[in-house]
């Protein structure tokens, strides 16, 4: 069903939900909330603290006024509570709000309290009608993902009306699991769990939905790893043997490699020149060096007279470790070509790098998910390495078989997956550990505050930056988000150029950016001709800029640890001393004992269990998980269980314990099908 069929949808809004990976009813009813807003009964203004969110209700005294500060618009008043209290109430570059809101009318507002000048005041409030809030009270309303030019509001209109559709009605005849496997392990029916992820109505018929969903998107995952096993494990005819201008070169870096570092090279060589296919996963926390090892490997390769490619989950990455790999090459003289290939470079520019690589010109290929499109053709290609990518495997592999090739496989992750996990869904693969840090590191010194310490922490950053360090500013939001109270990227650009000195130069990051754009900002940031770089968790992955010392992570408690303990790997990477502020305005004892973790330990597989022994089964109201394994809502810390028990099926049905009857099987095979086509996983 199309989308243009629903209500209040026309052909530019189709475009939008385009945008958002929703091209029919059907990916609508799928398209899950990331946050539910709850609506409490208003307070006193005596009552909220320097904290997260107030709900308050009374009068603006006065009219509401605009005045300029250098590009930004700013609308002012006082909103005074029913008790006589008054509180300053903002908006930037809103100017509509000046016309919505007459003064001495009841209002309720909700916003996020501040401090400027050590006085309190209510950021950008959403203003309600005293009939709209009591409408809405007691509710839990799903906060979905926007994109420019769709409202919150527009998203749940379209959602109830597909919820009434003849697709959401087939929803449960087309469910692929299987009747008997929902029965044993309690799962509810998907037309039930759909409806209450979009709106729940208490939270444990939210919790049935969510490990409903959350087992049905791991299930589908390890039956088409099941179903595809077979043929992963193949002979192999690219023998690469570890050489002698490899171990050289390695001799001659500026530090000796850790032990870890040895062991897992080694534990590469031996697969590479035996006779299987490698398919390996080398999991080594941030800053264990991962890259070194990644790039011993391609040089064997290229040595051994193969090609070798290294693809990154972004172009900011893939610049970096062509950056990288080409001055080390350059200062060692080793005589090998490198490459990169990523979307953003002219399709002139990119014929050339398809041109050298079918002639056999280039040795090692850098480059994003194009290193695999279909107008790539290898010469010779005897190894893949995917680098904090966690989904490539099956879908790339059948691609590049189709070809007719099989090369070796790396795949590198920073995610520390707990152990038993890691055999679950790596099942197929030979898991590597680097479980040991460079030596020479300084440990990060990190602070958890709250918006009170936000001066002290501004002139901190002053003084690092005139050192000639510099710092990176982490935010939740790209921009500002109707219903979620976090820092956004682009606001607080705008704020951080006011307050800060104009010598300091200030740069902003984040996905929505164009990835031309995003790359000269990174290239700049690496340069050094950024001091402060405001962004989203688009840095998370990956980057090295060794001269960044300080990290202040907004809303801290809103990212999940294993994120924040990703984030938090981009500095320290230097000689200087690095600094690491988490800023969280929760202080909520679970929110603050999560914090503590990441006070008290740098190491990526105890942040990783404590994590999952603290949030359970169930961070309700928390963004979900970002970073992990991308699925919509299978969590891979929190899901452990349901991992399990998914497992256990898959299993009951491949020895034939569990008798699937023909639909059954049918409705199974056509989404593997699916998987296979490359659509789906
Ligand atoms: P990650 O595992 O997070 O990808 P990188 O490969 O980016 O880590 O390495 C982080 C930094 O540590 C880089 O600047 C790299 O040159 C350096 N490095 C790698 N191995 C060692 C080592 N054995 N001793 C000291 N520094 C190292
Ligand atoms: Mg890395």
């Amino acid at each position: 069903m199309d989308l243009i069929e629903l209500k209040g949808i026309g052909q530019k809004n189709k475009e939008y939900f385009s945008k958002l990976g929703v091209d029919n009813v059907k990916d609508l009813l799928e398209f899950f909330p990331r946050d539910y807003e709850l609506f409490f009964a208003p307070t006193t203004i005596s009552e909220i603290g320097y904290k997260t969110m107030a709900t308050i209700k009374g009068v603006f005294n006065q009219t509401l006024f605009e005045r300029k500060s250098g590009k930004l618009k700013i609308t002012s008043s006082e909103f005074q509570d029913e008790v006589g209290q008054k509180i300053r109430v903002v908006w930037f570059n809103a100017p509509y709000v000046k016309q919505s809101y007459s003064p001495h009318v009841p209002y309720i507002i909700r916003g996020r309290i501040s401090r400027k000048f050590g006085v309190k005041q209510i950021d950008q409030p959403r203003v309600f009608t005293i009939d709209e809030y009591k409408a809405l009270m007691g509710q839990m309303m799903p906060v979905y993902p926007l994109t420019k030019g769709l409202s919150n509001a527009l998203i749940i209109k379209a959602i109830k009306q597909a919820l009434s559709s003849e697709v959401y009605n087939e929803l449960d005849t087309c469910d692929f699991l299987p009747s008997c496997i929902k029965e044993k392990y309690g799962l509810i029916d998907k037309s039930v769990a759909i409806k209450n992820l979009h709106f729940p109505t208490n939270q444990i018929l939210y919790q049935q939905a969510l490990v409903r969903m959350s087992f049905e998107e791991i299930f589908l995952f390890l039956y088409c790893l099941k179903e595809n096993e077979d043929k992963l494990e193949k002979k192999s005819d690219i023998i690469i043997r570890h050489d002698k201008r490899t171990e050289q070169f390695i001799n001659k870096l500026p530090f000796e490699l850790t032990n870890a570092q040895k062991k897992v090279i080694l534990e590469i060589n031996n697969d590479m020149s035996s006779s299987k296919v490698m398919n390996r996963l080398i999991q080594g926390d941030v800053g264990s060096g991962k890259t070194m090892v990644a790039l011993s490997a391609l040089m064997d390769c290229a040595f051994s007279g193969y090609q070798g490619a290294l693809m990154a989950p972004t172009e900011v990455l893939a610049n970096q470790h062509y950056e990288t790999i080409s001055k080390l090459f350059k200062e060692n003289d080793i005589e090998l070509n490198i490459a990169l290939l990523t979307g953003s470079m002219t399709a002139l520019e990119k014929k050339v790098v398809y041109n050298a690589l079918e002639d056999g010109k280039i040795d090692i290929l850098i480059g994003t998910h194009t290193l695999f499109q279909e107008k790539v053709n290898y010469k010779n290609l005897g190894l893949i390495i995917t680098d904090e990518q966690h989904r490539f495997g099956i879908k790339q592999r059948q691609a590049l078989q189709a070809k007719g090739i099989d090369p070796h496989m790396i795949v590198m992750s920073a995610t520390p997956i707990p152990r038993t996990l890691a055999l679950i869904v790596y099942g197929n693969m030979d898991v590597s550990v680097i479980d040991e840090l460079p030596k020479a590191r300084k440990p990060i010194k990190n602070a958890v505050v709250d918006d009170s310490y936000k001066d002290n922490a501004y002139r901190f950053i002053q003084k690092e930056v005139a050192l000639g360090h510099q710092v990176y500013i982490i935010c939740p939001l790209v921009e500002y988000s109707e219903g979620v109270e976090a820092q956004n990227v682009t606001d607080y650009t705008q704020m951080l150029k006011e307050i800060m000195p104009e010598n300091i130069k200030i740069g902003m990051l984040h996905g929505q950016m164009k990835a031309e754009k995003k790359n000269e900002v990174m290239q700049n940031f690496s340069d050094g001709n950024i001091d402060i770089l405001v962004s989203t968790t688009v840095v998370e992955v990956g980057v090295d800029v060794p001269n960044a010392t300080v990290m202040m992570i907004e809303d801290a408690n809103r990212f999940g640890l294993a994120t924040l303990h990703q984030l938090r790997g981009r500095i320290g990477r230097g000689a200087a001393q690095s600094y690491c502020i988490f800023v969280s305005n929760n202080n909520s004892k679970e929110s603050m004992e999560r914090l503590e973790v990441l006070n008290h330990s740098n190491n990526g597989f105890e942040i990783a269990s404590k994590d999952l022994e603290m949030r359970g089964p169930g961070e309700f109201m928390g963004i979900r998980q970002s970073g992990a394994l991308s699925f919509k809502n299978f969590d891979i810390y929190r899901d452990a269980t349901i991992a399990m028990n998914a497992k256990e099926a898959i299993n009951d049905i491949f020895i034939g314990k569990i008798k699937l009857s023909e639909h059954e099987i049918k409705l199974l095979n056509e989404k593997n099908a699916l998987v296979k086509g490359g659509i789906v996983l």
